[in-house]
């Protein structure tokens, strides 16, 4: 048996440089940051691990690419990273390979001797109220993928035209992303990476309003406070907060105390309540700040099948018995607010795949420290052997990149041990195919795979044409150029 080595954060494998003379075959499922991460530290910690990556975009690094606002470069340094994860020449990259269409789990489970899933949150939570099919409401992460340049939404076309005013539900930092997006001056998004159809788009833009609209208070805002200076700060824009809201409770008061990021978040607020701005009367931008409102439901146009605006509830705070949080509950108080456009921003979902152990109340596959178990039941759950998860779909939508560095960082040495204590099948003698496995597979179902050399030709690709209009890159977006550059 292999002997382990933990210095500080670092796990490092001695003995194991392969299982009884092979590799130990490692198949990640998602290419975003807990992918990679998992990518990364599963090659160093273990000399004899060839790792596989696979996603169903041509394009790597998930949200890094598809999620990340495009005016916040300084996020995405970090492909640079995970662009040398790509080249070491234990790992390889599989794009454009669908998990749960192409390959299914089972598959996997029978090729690789470690399969972790790190696929991420490709879905949104659902309001459930009444009208939330209309035309103009779409969820934050439809309209990120489309200014980002996503191949799924690159047809979307939001209509940014018809209306002057958008509702944004929800006050996380997804929420703050896509107002911002609306309210910035697009001269300062030229120099993005932002998709050419939607700098297009929001130039002919008439929305010059955005409420921002939370059903808790300026204190239980879920954003954080950089991101909320910078909405703030934007150039030419009125912040308009009811003094009314900033009140505290004792409750709240307690809150402040025990936590410095809603404390920073709350002055933030504060201060933005009470000064005076100075904008441009030309092309004046407005936010709403809206607290203490909860989605009813939205109401159609006369016409019945586009949004005309939001029945909200006024909410007060209650502390909720079992988890000693204050909730927000309905007052029966409503109001009406008119908008023509409507993003709702209220948290990301996973979405399982067949055969795979899930926790649907927690939108997450039930794990002990990235261990996959076959039920959330933890009295009579078993271990699944040889799976994994790492990201959002090990521990939900929350949390910023680096999140998944420590995240990624629990799995592998979760992985690690269950190696040493001979829990994988290839110890007991059956030897997996990897990566000639995988191969077999993709040739048998006739599926185009794009190497990271694919990748490399659309990236070289992109920043040509950026170079052109002094962006970093002008991003490829439909399927058909994607897979047509990345042949060469
Ligand atoms: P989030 O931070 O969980 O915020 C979700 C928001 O939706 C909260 O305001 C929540 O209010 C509200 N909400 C949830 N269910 C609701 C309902 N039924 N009705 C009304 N409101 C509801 O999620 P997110 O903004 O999608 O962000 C996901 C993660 O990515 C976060 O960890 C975020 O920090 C991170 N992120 C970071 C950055 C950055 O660092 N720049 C950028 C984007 C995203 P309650 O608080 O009342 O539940």
């Amino acid at each position: 048996m292999g002997r382990f080595l933990f210095h500080g954060r670092k796990l490092i494998s001695r003995a194991f440089s392969t299982l009884n003379g092979n590799p130990l075959h490692v198949c990640v499922v998602g290419s975003g940051p807990a992918g990679f991460y998992t990518a990364e530290k599963m090659l160093k910690a273990h000399e004899g691990a060839e790792v596989d990556i696979i996603d169903r975009l041509p394009t790597p690094f998930g949200l890094v690419r598809s999620g990340v606002a495009p005016d916040h470069p300084e996020t995405k340094i970090v492909v640079n990273q995970f662009s040398r994860v790509a080249a070491h020449d234990r790992c390889a990259f599989f794009g454009n390979v669908s998990f749960g269409t192409n390959v299914s789990l089972s598959d996997l489970r029978k090729t690789y001797d470690v399969v972790v899933l790190a696929y991420g949150a490709e879905s949104d939570r659902s309001l459930s109220v009444p009208g939330e099919e209309l035309k103009g409401i779409h969820s934050a992460r439809e309209f990120v993928w489309w200014y980002n340049g996503h191949p799924d939404y690159c047809e979307m076309a939001p209509d940014l035209k018809s209306t002057d005013t958008a509702v944004v539900l929800g006050q996380g930092n997804v929420a703050l992303d896509v107002a911002r997006i609306l309210l910035r001056p697009t001269t300062e998004l030229e120099t993005t990476d932002i998709a050419d159809y939607a700098l297009q788009s929001l130039r002919e833009s008439n929305i010059r309003k955005v409420y921002l609209v939370g059903r808790r208070g300026p204190v239980q805002a879920a954003c954080t406070a950089k991101e909320l200076r910078e909405i703030l700060g934007t150039r030419n824009l009125r912040v308009h907060i009811q003094e009314a809201d900033l009140a505290t409770s004792p409750a709240d008061e307690e809150e402040l105390k025990n936590n410095r990021i809603q404390r920073r978040v709350y002055e933030l607020f504060s201060k933005a309540a009470n000064t005076i701005q100075e904008y441009d009367d030309n092309d004046q931008r407005n936010l709403h700040c809206v607290f203490f409102r909860k989605p009813d439901k939205f109401l159609p146009s006369e016409l019945g099948y586009s949004v005309s605006g939001v029945r909200l509830e006024k909410t007060h705070l209650k502390e909720n018995g079992v988890s000693r949080k204050q909730v927000a509950v309905g007052t029966g108080d409503f109001e009406d607010l008119k908008c023509g456009l409507v993003l709702k921003s209220i948290g990301y979902k996973s979405v399982p795949v067949d055969g795979l152990p899930f926790d649907k109340r927690k939108g997450i596959v039930p794990n002990e420290r990235g261990r996959v178990l076959s039920s959330d039941e933890t009295e009579n759950a078993t271990r699944e052997q040889g799976l994994y998860v790492a990201g959002w779909l090990k521990r939900g939508p929350t949390g910023i990149i680096a999140t998944n560095l420590y995240c990624a960082e629990e799995t592998v040495s979760t992985i690690l041990e269950d190696v040493r204590n001979g829990l994988l099948t290839s110890v007991s003698g059956s030897h997996k195919a990897g990566r000639q496995g995988l191969l077999q597979i993709l040739q048998d179902k006739n599926v185009q795979f794009v190497p990271f050399s694919g990748w490399e030709r659309i990236d070289a690709k992109e920043r040509m044409l950026g170079e052109l209009k002094n962006k970093p890159r002008e991003k490829i977006t439909t399927w058909n150029e994607l897979l047509s550059v990345a042949e060469g």
